[in-house]
């Protein structure tokens, strides 16, 4: 089932997600489904909150549903070490047609839980890490448009007030 993607301002987005502490068939059947909706925005990562539950958990797929050896399921992950510098351009999906460069650390390992709740490591680089820190942020509460500089975010607000005024978003 493909589910309604939020966006900014809307203020789940802006809440740090409660822990997932049941690891039953409801949050793999959401697990499933935000896969689904993933692909269906021709997205490579989704955050609970991106869907309106605030909870910790997200799901990456950088091969965008082709390889399914690629498709990663984090719940209650966090970051335990990073390194390096990336500045890369960077989307969202709650930010329909915003792109912009972000500052971000090239290489991360994340410690987070399956979709049954054993814990697991994993290292990023390059588009994996960005990936794991920008969906890392969501189940936080943290919007990319905080990473950037006051004057970018400044002016993507302006373009989003626009886009709202217009109806387009
Ligand atoms: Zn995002």
């Amino acid at each position: 089932m493909i589910l309604k993607i939020v966006k900014y301002p809307e203020p789940v987005l802006s809440q740090p997600g409660e822990p997932v502490t049941e690891f039953n068939n409801e949050l793999r059947k959401l697990v499933s489904d935000m896969f689904e909706t993933t692909y269906a925005a021709q997205g490579v990562g989704l955050a609970a909150p991106q869907v309106g539950i605030s909870k910790r958990f997200t799901v990456i797929d950088l091969s965008m549903g082709k390889d399914p050896a690629q498709k990663l399921v984090l719940i209650n992950p966090e970051i335990i070490h990073r390194e390096g510098k990336l500045y890369e351009e960077e989307g969202c999906l709650s930010f329909p047609d915003i792109r912009e460069k972000i500052v971000r650390a090239a290489k991360v390992r994340i410690r987070a839980q399956d979709e049954h709740g054993k814990w697991f490591e994993k290292d990023g680089e390059e588009l994996l890490s960005r990936c794991f820190q920008h969906e890392i942020d969501h189940v936080d509460g943290m919007l990319f448009i905080f990473r950037m500089s006051a004057l970018k975010r400044d002016l993507v607000l302006r373009k989003i007030r626009k886009a709202q005024r217009e109806g387009k978003w």
